[in-house]
């Protein structure tokens, strides 16, 4: 039943099926979100990606002696505001503690945090998983959201792996340090069965989508502001007492937390039916082989000493802030979805192609700027979607907006573009020359309409398909198409289709 190593000198792996047909998997999920707050979470410093490295560092977030933290307000309310949108309660009470720990990319020896005092506790979040046999939606229940700092970055060099091992030195950059975080906790989700991995995906995408919809960070889960523990423990089927988990800790993409999940579970069931057992650990994702490889062992809890920093003063929200929060929630994306769903009668296919395209936004948004539903999901699941996977890119980042979709939508329905001509125009503002309009002048795309530009064309192509015309005037019009054929070619797309068939059946003295 257990089948050779993912890859040579790789752990043994049973077949994901053959797992999961002996094991219920349990898995939970950590979710670090990086706030986007200007200023970083205890002081006044500079968050902004890619600086100079310590150019945003000050007393503070570098913990120099006699400094004092001062917690920003806004990190507050962006935690309160998620918090709500995750159906939490919030506490009216909490304090941030200490935690305790010695690593050099942390410059106080330990980060600010919560402990037991959350600022938001006992929420859920739905999810839909696509199944063979139709959505499916899940319950992922929270345990918590707290606040605390991010910690700065070391990059290992001289090394081939950028690890330590092998490498000659070490940097610190502290520009990180002292950035907010949230960090979003699930109680642990059972009875999902084989779809585990793709509750996981679905959990952090919606998460993704949630917090992107508040605006409090820009969730770019490559440049790191979003990152995912994926924790997996297996019992065998029919048991009710949870097995142990492994946590695999920062993992990057949407699809690393499902890949990650599918390894674990694999590797896990192999453990368990060779007769061992799974130690609690911290594992990292590798990317490459899709594989986990062992870290830090947590067989014995480290001691935090956690104790409530007595350099802050307690968050005390009050209900009527926190109801101000909650009035001013935008629609969440769940609801977007329904909504969407149901005004632009949607199928559930229809709507899995626009969600799974992160198209939603555009198309609403192009559909706001005066497009129909239909032509506007048209263009950003198939033209567009099509350029944004050949340059690599997502499609939100394409140089095009939904407003020029809609200017693009609208001359094709005034009759000025066809859809070959509409093309072209959207390929001219993707390459960057401006707006519709300007494209459209510039390259000279109008469909050609005006009878003395046609009627040249029109007469060429009777003379140069005689028998054609001859059988026209026999009284078969339907084959005026291969004459509205040869204006199209011979005008290179521009022709208006239908004003060149009525010059070509004027012209052989055909009623229409
Ligand atoms: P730690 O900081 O030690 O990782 P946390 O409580 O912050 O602990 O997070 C643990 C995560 O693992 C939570 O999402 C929790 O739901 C999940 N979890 C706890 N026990 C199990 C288990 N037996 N199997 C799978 N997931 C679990
Ligand atoms: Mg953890
Ligand atoms: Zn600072």
């Amino acid at each position: 039943m257990t089948s050779s190593p993912a890859t040579s000198g790789g752990p043994a792996l049973m077949a994901y099926d053959d797992a999961l047909a002996r094991y219920e998997p349990v898995l939970g999920l950590e979710t670090h979100v990086e706030l986007g707050t200007r200023s970083k979470m205890f002081c006044s410093c500079a968050t902004a990606f890619g600086a100079e490295p310590n150019t945003q560092v000050c007393p503070v977030c570098l913990a120099l002696p006699g400094s004092l933290p001062v917690v920003n307000g806004t990190a507050v309310e962006s935690a309160v505001r998620l918090g709500l949108a995750l159906n939490c309660s919030i506490a009216s009470w909490c304090r941030f503690a200490r935690k305790n720990y010695f690593y050099p990319d942390m410059p106080k020896n330990y980060q600010i945090s919560q402990y037991d005092e959350p600022l938001c506790s006992d929420g859920h979040l739905d999810v839909v998983v696509d199944t063979p046999e139709g959505p499916r939606e899940f319950r992922v229940e929270i345990e918590r959201v707290h606040m605390e700092e991010d910690t700065g970055k070391t990059s290992h060099v001289g090394g081939t792996t950028g690890r330590i091992h092998g490498a000659e030195y070490s940097i610190v950059d502290y520009n990180r340090a002292g950035i907010p975080l949230l960090e979003i906790v699930t109680k642990p989700i059972e009875h999902t069965g084989d779809l585990a991995p793709l509750v996981a995906r679905a959990y952090v995408s919606e998460l993704r989508d949630l917090v992107r919809s508040l605006g409090v960070s820009d969730v770019r889960m490559e440049e790191g502001s979003l990152r995912c523990d994926v924790n997996v423990s297996l019992m065998p089927r029919g048991a009710t007492k949870w097995g142990t988990r492994s946590e695999t800790k920062n993992v990057n993409s949407l699809r690393s937390v499902e890949r990650a999940m599918r390894f674990e579970i694999q590797r896990q069931a192999a453990v368990l039916d060779a007769g061992g057992r799974v130690v609690q650990e911290t594992r990292h994702f590798q990317e490459n082989s899709g594989t986990t490889v062992s870290g830090r062992s947590k067989e014995e809890a480290q001691d935090y000493r956690y104790f409530p920093d007595p350099d802050l003063v307690p968050v005390a929200p009050s209900a009527e802030w926190i109801e101000e929060l909650r009035a001013g929630l935008p629609e969440l994306p769940a609801a977007k979805r329904r909504r969407i769903k149901a005004e632009w009668e949607l199928s559930d296919e229809e709507l899995r192609d626009l969600v799974n395209a992160e198209a939603i936004d555009l198309v609403a948004a192009t559909v706001d700027a005066g497009a129909p539903p239909a032509d506007a999901r048209k263009w950003w699941l198939n033209e567009l979607s099509r350029r944004a996977t050949e340059t690599e890119v997502e499609l939100a980042a394409l140089p095009v907006t939904p407003a020029q979709v809609a200017r693009v939508v609208e001359l094709v329905a005034e009759g000025t573009l066809t859809n070959k001509l509409a093309r072209q125009v959207v390929e001219g503002v993707l390459a960057g020359e401006g707006e519709p309009d300007a494209v459209v002048e510039a390259r000279g795309l109008k469909v050609v309409s005006d009878d003395s530009a046609l009627g040249a064309a029109v007469r060429q192509a009777i003379a140069d398909n005689p028998d054609v015309a001859e059988k026209i005037r026999g009284g078969k019009v339907a084959a005026a198409g291969a004459l509205v054929g040869a204006v199209m070619k011979a005008t290179r797309g521009q022709a208006d289709a239908g004003r060149a068939r009525e010059l070509i059946l004027a012209e052989l003295g055909v009623q229409a």
